[in-house]
């Protein structure tokens, strides 16, 4: 089988990584990646060998440009959706790029699906797991009521929602995954674990936002490409007008990561500092993983302190790559008692 596969914002942190996936794992495949190359998206994460590869091909443009979307889509077989603007604090600064991108990005993209019907063997959207907002039941599953706490979350949910209703109306070949906390290489230093693993390489202090308790469940970035490879190639009617959440099972409080990563590069525990939490914070977040076992037959995955050395080494090694990126860890937003702060 030979698959052409559109990915939008494969430029990004889990786009990458899957883009790297996908051309070591199935060379014959040919891959379009669609991105904006905005603030989160970098060309230069693509090795030389991948960018000459003439089965890779790169397209800088917006997935709210429904014309380009439609043409792309008529290319390929398969399409999975990762573009948005994607970091929580920058959503509470300004929501208005969130929904464009994150809603109406989506509907050009599902739109052009519907109009290649026939063609399209897989569509996989790309939500996320703060769509479910903090847990009302642990651990939680794919039916967990969806209570988006920030402009982001609401705006992917209104994206997951969109996709659903397409397979509902028109039965397209969609599949929603929902993933918890990735981390590993190509990650923006806004992102918690990027950010302290900088700030813990520079020798500064880790800013938690809150006491630290707040917990997330944690999957390692190469772990969410074989599952994305899953999801890719099962049998339509296994996964079509599913949802699968994309989770480890193991939780960890944000101070926890803390400790370890300083534990990891054996440095002490007095670099960790505390400022007031970010509104709309998530406090308990825990993937169920038994849809994701018994339909797509995941396998227990990578250990999260093993993925973390991973990641550090990686950080520690790409110096360059993130330090043009120190001056974006932190985003001025208006807290709930109308005082600014840095998140
Ligand atoms: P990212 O911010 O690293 O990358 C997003 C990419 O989308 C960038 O390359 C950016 O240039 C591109 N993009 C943004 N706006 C665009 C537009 N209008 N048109 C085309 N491209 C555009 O994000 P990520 O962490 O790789 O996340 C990828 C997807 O996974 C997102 O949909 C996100 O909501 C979802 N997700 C991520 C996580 C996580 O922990 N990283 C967790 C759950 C869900």
């Amino acid at each position: 089988m030979k698959l052409r596969i559109l990915v939008t914002g494969g430029a990004g942190f889990i786009g990458t990584n899957f883009v790297y996936h996908l051309m070591k794992r199935y060379p014959r495949y040919q891959i379009l990646v669609l991105d904006a190359l905005t603030y989160a998206g970098n060309l230069e994460n693509f090795s030389s060998e991948i960018k000459e590869n003439p089965n890779f091909r790169f397209i800088r443009g917006d997935v709210c440009d429904a014309a380009l979307v439609l043409d792309l889509v008529r290319e390929v077989d398969c399409v999975v959706h990762f573009a948005a603007e994607t970091h929580v604090a920058r959503s509470i600064f300004d929501d208005r790029k969130f929904f464009k991108t994150d809603v109406l990005g989506t509907q050009s993209v599902a739109n052009a699906v519907l109009r290649n019907k026939d063609q399209i063997r897989r569509f996989i959207h790309v939500s996320t797991s703060e769509v479910y907002g903090t847990a009302l039941y642990q651990p939680m599953d794919e039916d967990h009521p969806l209570n988006p706490m920030t402009p982001y979350a609401a705006a992917k949910a209104g994206a997951d929602r969109l996709v659903y209703s397409y397979w509902r109306t028109y039965d397209l070949p969609t599949v929603i995954v929902r993933p918890f906390n990735q981390y590993g290489p190509y990650q923006h230093l806004e992102k918690v674990i990027p950010r302290f693993v900088s700030s813990a390489l520079l020798g500064e202090p880790l800013t938690i936002h809150g006491d630290g308790t707040a917990k997330r469940d944690w999957l390692f970035v190469e772990e969410t490409c074989k599952r994305l490879d899953l999801v890719l190639h099962a049998d339509d009617a296994d996964v079509r007008g599913q949802i699968f959440n994309l989770g480890s099972g193991f939780d960890l409080d944000i101070l926890g990561v803390a400790r370890t990563i300083l534990k990891i590069l054996g440095l002490s525990e007095n670099l960790i500092t505390f400022t007031p939490d970010r509104p709309g914070q998530v406090q308990h977040h825990i993937s169920s993983t038994a849809k994701a076992e018994a339909v797509l037959k995941v396998h227990p995955c990578t250990h999260f302190q093993e993925g973390l050395e991973k990641t550090i080494a990686w950080y520690a090694t790409h110096r360059t790559w993130w330090e043009r990126m120190l001056s974006m860890r932190r985003v001025e937003i208006v807290g709930k008692d109308g005082t600014f702060q840095y998140y």
